[in-house]
């Protein structure tokens, strides 16, 4: 693919030469807070693409599910995910696969941010978001009501 650079530095800070640092989903398409995406890796004779989220501390990713499934190596920072009825603490270097339709959510610790890769298929089904039944069958189990209610500052 002649338009892909073979190697882009890291610049530090996470980010990368040539990669735009884009809002993680269009605003008030769904819940989530204080979410960055960069787009590291996607060219169309490859059928995954591989994205670095980062979740300022406090923020968290949207509570979805989807056909689709994703990869994740978690490489800054700390927080805790939620996958499927699994809370689970996260920090550098840990892997997270997460199943088709399993409800996912990342959040990031008070005072750290969390940054991951995800690995992801380019041709992929939206996410759906919990509908309030679907919300008050995760908050059934108390350590996921506390999970979701969880505050950020
Ligand atoms: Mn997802």
């Amino acid at each position: 693919m002649a338009d892909i650079p073979v190697y882009r530095a890291q610049k530090g800070d996470f980010r990368w030469d040539g990669v735009d640092l884009h809002a993680y989903k269009d605003e008030g398409s769904a819940p989530f807070k204080d979410i960055t995406r960069q787009t590291l890796f996607k060219r169309p004779d490859m059928a995954g693409e591989l994205r670095y989220f980062e979740v300022a501390p406090g923020g968290h990713s949207t509570l979805e599910r989807h056909q689709h499934v994703h990869a994740v190596m978690i490489l800054r920072g700390r927080g805790r995910c939620l996958v499927g009825a699994d809370i689970r603490t996260i920090e550098p270097l840990d892997l997270i696969s997460i199943d088709p339709m399993q409800w996912h959510q990342f959040r990031a610790a008070p005072d750290e941010p969390l940054g991951f890769l995800c690995m992801v298929d380019i041709e992929r089904d939206k996410p759906q978001l919990p509908t309030e039944d679907d919300l008050a069958e995760l908050a059934s189990n108390p350590e996921i009501a506390a999970f979701l209610a969880s505050h950020s500052h």
